[in-house]
């Protein structure tokens, strides 16, 4: 029976049926099973209950592609960026920022990306593949127990802003997702889950469909059109109309929060009629929160992050129109861990 499925394809059904096959008892399908999703083994050798025979039989049955830190490197403020590699060699960053509150990982859906936001280190790199679902599960795992031996806490929260577009990886995201909030497995609350996106307008509606139960950030950047063309290509394809409509049927259907993110460049998009603009958005989006982020730099790009007075002008604004808003510092920036940096150096 050598079929060389990956191991973690297998439900616990079908784990059953495979054990009998083999002739082996049924129990230790859940044996096994419990090695995968609840002591995140990462290899069938750390499956000690099983007999040496068992584990070598499972290795020439079955494929397990779990992924390996290649290195770790703390900033000064604590931040964590890891670099994994996947079984076929290719890269791919993970980060854990610890506040006093909490500690939240930044995980990866891609490796590199397909979108070239033209502010983004991702965005310069190719799009490789998608992350397969047990390897998003596998960094959030490894990144828990990085949380755990760093900082005495495990994590409380995830975002997907790590490499890639989430919402161009659908299926894998939101199996990991199953994964990481089931009680068989991680058993996390998917309100401490939040999944970035550029905008894929059609995703954003599936998600509503499918009544997904983590929240939902939008990459806004600009609130009209013209320049938010200029800054991300994807918005030819999917404008703020589209993008306001998708995020209304989300919220209808799910009542998850949403959040805008809004990077302020110098210049670009942060004066105060870019306000003006980003206000009358806001106001037809069902959405609690604008986080307005700091710019991190980028080796190669042109774009600069907003002086102290603009920042504080852009976010008064909108403060005195009864935005909620909140400005998001960067972390890990002497590491190239912070948002937008993360391109495996
Ligand atoms: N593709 C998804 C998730 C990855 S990016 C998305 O676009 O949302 C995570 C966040 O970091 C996004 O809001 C992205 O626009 C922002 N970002 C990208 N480059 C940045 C940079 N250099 N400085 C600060 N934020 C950046």
């Amino acid at each position: 029976m050598a079929d060389h499925r990956n191991i973690r394809e297998l439900d616990l059904t079908e784990l059953k049926a495979y054990f009998e096959a083999i002739g082996d008892k049924k129990f230790r399908a859940m044996q096994a099973y419990e090695w995968l999703w609840k002591k995140n083994a990462r290899s069938f050798d750390e499956m000690s209950n099983l007999s040496l025979d068992l584990r070598k039989r499972l290795a020439e049955d079955f494929s397990f592609n779990s992924i390996k830190v290649d290195i770790t490197q703390q900033s000064a403020d604590g931040t964590l960026k890891s670099r994994f590699i996947t079984h076929d060699g290719h890269l791919m960053e993970g980060v854990v920022i610890p506040t006093e509150k909490r500690n939240t990982a930044c995980v990866s859906s891609q490796i590199g990306c397909s979108l070239s936001c033209k502010f983004c280190a991702t965005g310069q790199m190719d799009r490789k593949r998608n992350l397969h679902f047990d390897e998003i599960y596998d960094q959030v795992a490894i990144l828990n127990e990085q949380s755990l031996a760093h900082y005495g806490t495990p994590l409380s929260n995830i975002v997907f802003m790590g490499m890639g577009e989430p919402l161009l990886n659908y299926k894998n995201v939101n199996r990991a997702i199953e994964r990481i909030t089931s009680p068989d497995a991680m058993g996390m609350s998917p309100k401490r889950i939040t999944v970035s996106t550029a905008g894929v307008a059609k995703m954003i509606r599936q998600l509503g469909d499918d009544e997904v139960r983590f929240n939902l950030a939008l990459s806004l950047h600009a609130a009209t059109d013209e320049k938010r063309n200029r800054i991300m290509g994807i918005n030819e394809t999917n404008n703020i109309d589209a993008l306001v409509d998708a995020l209304n049927h989300f919220y209808q259907k799910t009542k998850n929060d949403i959040t805008l993110e809004y990077v302020l460049l110098r210049g670009e998009n942060d004066s105060l009629e870019d306000a003006e603009e980003l206000v009358k958005v806001y106001r037809k989006i069902p959405t609690h929160l604008v986080n307005v982020i700091e710019y991190n730099q980028v080796e190669g790009i042109h774009f600069t992050k907003s002086d102290e007075d603009s920042t504080q002008a852009f976010t008064d604004y909108l403060a005195g129109k009864r935005v909620n808003v909140r400005v998001r510092r960067s972390r890990g920036k002497d590491i190239d861990a912070a948002c937008g940096q993360l391109a495996n150096k």
